[in-house]
């Protein structure tokens, strides 16, 4: 484990070596390499929402340094004027060191954020161990800074129960189908019963619920949501799309041509071998391409 741990810290000489990977879906290693995408990025007709990336902390030090990080990324927004909110993952913000750690941090950062032409704070979902914790604290937090809205899973069993809860308390979600490996009684394992169940949380969160971000790269989800809205008169500012960083660029672009609101995850920083790994265990084209550049170097 700790050769493991040695090759993955984001100073070794192993990591320097192959960001060349990872840039694929990482928009570079410091907040204005960021800058720089993001200023592409809203050329182009779209948003964006920024994540330092980082996860899993478990010193106090280290999750007080994300927030900072995060401080300082708020201020660069400003500075620039580029069109972006950010994205924080509450583990990196002390969740596993101590549930007020995170409270704090969390804190700290909605309320710079309120500094800015876009305030908004994405919460993003982890593991299904820490959906109870990251709902309870952006309840706590939006009691004194409502500019704060969390992801929900439509993988997830229980989301349905979720999304109710926020309609009813009028929070900000983004849905997504969820990243991570669950296990059969949390989760459901099959695609089309996934799609379904975004669909139908999606359908509520669009009717009912206040400015979603629909999160997927799923045309058929998309044509879905294309229709629907369409067919229910709800108007094109009242959602928006988002999509990660480098993929389906080609759908990005014909959303915002075909006059739908657009917005791009935008991970930077030294830590990117979770967000990395995560993207490839997706889809097998990925680790092709990985092992294809790794070949032509
Ligand atoms: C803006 C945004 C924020 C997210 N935030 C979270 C979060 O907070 N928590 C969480 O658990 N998950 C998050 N996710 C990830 C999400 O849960 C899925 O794992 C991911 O989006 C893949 O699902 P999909 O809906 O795009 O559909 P899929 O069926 O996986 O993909 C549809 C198509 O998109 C393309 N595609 C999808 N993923 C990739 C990839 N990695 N590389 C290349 N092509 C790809 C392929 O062409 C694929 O056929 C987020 C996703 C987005 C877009």
């Amino acid at each position: 484990m700790a050769v493991i741990d040695r090759l993955l810290a984001p100073e070794s000489s192993f990591q320097r070596r192959f960001f060349f990977l990872a840039q694929r879906f990482v928009a570079g290693e410091s907040a204005r390499d960021a800058m720089n995408a993001i200023e592409q990025l809203n050329a182009d007709g779209m948003t964006a929402t920024l994540d330092f990336l980082g996860e899993d902390i478990f010193e106090r030090d280290v999750a007080r340094r994300t927030r900072d990080e995060y401080l300082e990324l708020l201020a660069l927004i400003r500075e620039r004027g580029v069109r972006s909110n950010v994205s924080v993952k509450l583990t990196a913000l002390g969740l596993h060191v101590d549930e007020e750690l995170a409270f704090e941090n969390l804190c700290s950062i909605a309320l710079e954020a309120r500094r800015n032409a876009d305030p908004f704070v994405r919460v993003d979902m982890e593991g299904s161990a820490a959906v109870d914790a990251t709902l309870r604290l952006v309840e706590r937090v939006r009691a004194q800074y409502d500019n704060v809205g969390p992801v929900l899973q439509a993988y997830l069993k229980r989301t349905p129960g979720d999304v109710e809860a926020a309609i009813a308390a009028r929070v900000r979600v983004r849905l997504c189908k969820g990243a991570y490996n669950e296990p059969p009684e949390l989760a459901f394992k099959d695609m089309p019963t996934i799609r379904r169940q975004y669909m139908r949380l999606a359908e509520s969160l669009l009717t009912r619920g206040t400015y979603p971000g629909i999160a997927t790269h799923d045309e058929r989800i998309i044509d879905a949501i294309k229709e629907f809205v369409d067919e229910h008169g709800i108007a094109r500012d009242a959602f928006e799309f988002q999509l990660l960083y480098g993929i389906r660029p080609e759908i990005q672009k014909q959303l915002v041509a075909d006059g739908y609101r657009v917005r791009i995850y935008v991970p930077y920083g030294t830590h990117w071998a979770g967000y990395f790994y995560r993207r490839i265990m997706e889809r097998r084209e990925n680790a092709l391409f990985v092992l294809g550049s790794l070949v032509k170097k």
